[in-house]
């Protein structure tokens, strides 16, 4: 028996779709490298999947949040760059040799306990170098960069790969902050020591190729959303997942649906209950809010979310289509995931990393890989 057959859900994740997005992204930002972002397993996506499959499209380097993720797409992808965005933690540098990390380093002290390393060492060391130019975040702020400037022996021993910067407002074209923080940017750039420069996540790449420069940093968009409201390009969709009907209720006499009978239903109508809940990620938020898709109809989600359980109104549906056993896709499949996160007054971001794992992963597609 096949594993997906033991679970109520099905995770399916289109590689393909993956390396086919991580293209386009490529072929829409010529000059710049595409670089993919994959902490949080790849946005719910799974690393040891995705990365060989963005590898073999072409990928060469990948950003992840902590250490260990690095260590992850090490495995997944012996040839590859691999960075990690959260820095450099004092007692870690053996991982970070051992697997051939890059730290991205975010202050001045960072940059000092890499350019320790290197000296114990014996060698130089590559690093990336964070500059914060408004998120307030991570990365090296006015005065750190004006110290840099002035002292550019504080980075002896090392050989910085990458300058780069992140924006805040990138998902709202018109905001002055994406202009301010690149020209900031610029700005510094042209203080500093020359080295290979990236400002754009997902959603900057459509603020124009002005911010392109040498390395964008993908990350949502390569797993099928659309971040940006200033571009007509649809990604295409690589999370499908789809819930068995675990029993249907007949309703004809009046009666509610759900945690606090928030869903009162009077006429006859047909409920269907899925293995599905917001222990799986499925927001607890979206309850009456979302839908779902079964043989083709669109179904409401009806009362509110459970933690194993959610309702669908399949009162439109023929039998024959909406059954128990027969599935209903929740995200993707006919939702669309975006659509999906603006009813649940979140972002898919959140939807995708949340995929707990109760699922049942299938990937699909990524031929040649294993
Ligand atoms: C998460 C992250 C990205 C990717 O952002 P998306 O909006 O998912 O494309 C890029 N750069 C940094 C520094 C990040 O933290």
């Amino acid at each position: 028996m096949r594993t997906e057959n033991l679970r109520a859900a099905v995770l399916t994740i289109d590689l393909d779709a993956l390396a086919e997005n991580w293209r386009t992204l490529d072929r829409l930002t010529p000059g710049a490298e595409t670089a993919a972002v994959v902490k949080a397993d790849a946005y719910g996506c799974g690393i040891a999947r995705a990365v060989p499959a963005l590898r073999a499209a072409g990928c060469r380097t990948f950003f992840t949040a902590h250490p260990h993720e690095g260590v992850a797409v090490r495995a997944a992808a012996p040839d590859a760059r691999v960075l990690v965005l959260n820095g450099l933690l004092p007692g870690l540098e053996g991982l970070f040799l051992d697997n051939d990390l890059v730290p991205v380093l975010n202050s001045l002290d960072d940059i000092a306990l890499r350019s320790r390393q290197a000296r114990n060492a014996g060698r130089r060391l590559p690093a990336a170098i964070h500059l914060d130019t408004g998120m307030t975040r991570l990365g090296l702020v006015d005065a750190d960069v004006d110290r840099l400037a002035a002292a550019p022996d504080l980075l002896d021993g090392l050989d910085v790969v990458l300058w780069l910067t992140h924006p805040a407002c990138a998902d709202t074209p018109e905001h002055p902050l994406n202009a301010a923080q690149l020209a900031l940017f610029r700005d510094w750039l042209g203080r500093l020591p020359p080295a290979p420069a990236s400002f754009c996540n997902s959603a900057a790449i459509h603020l124009g190729a002005a911010g392109h420069l040498d390395l964008i940093r993908a990350g949502v968009a390569l797993y099928g959303t659309n971040p940006s409201p200033a571009t007509t390009l649809r990604m295409r969709e690589v999370v499908h997942l789809q819930a068995r009907i675990l029993q249907v209720h007949r309703v004809d006499t009046p009666r509610s649906v759900g945690y606090g009978a928030t869903h009162p239903v009077t006429g006859p109508r047909r409920i269907a209950t899925v293995g599905v809940g917001y222990g799986d990620g499925y927001l607890r938020a979206l309850g009456g809010k979302a839908w779902g898709v079964v043989g083709g109809h669109r179904v409401p989600l009806v009362g509110r979310v459970s933690m194993d359980l959610s309702t669908f109104d399949i009162t439109d549906v023929p039998d024959r289509l909406a059954h128990p056993g027969a599935l209903v896709s929740m995200i993707g499949g006919g939702v669309d995931i975006d659509a999906l996160a603006r009813a649940g007054d979140t972002i898919a971001y959140e939807l995708l990393t949340g995929l707990g794992s109760r699922y049942a992963r299938v990937h699909a597609g990524g031929a040649g890989v294993a």
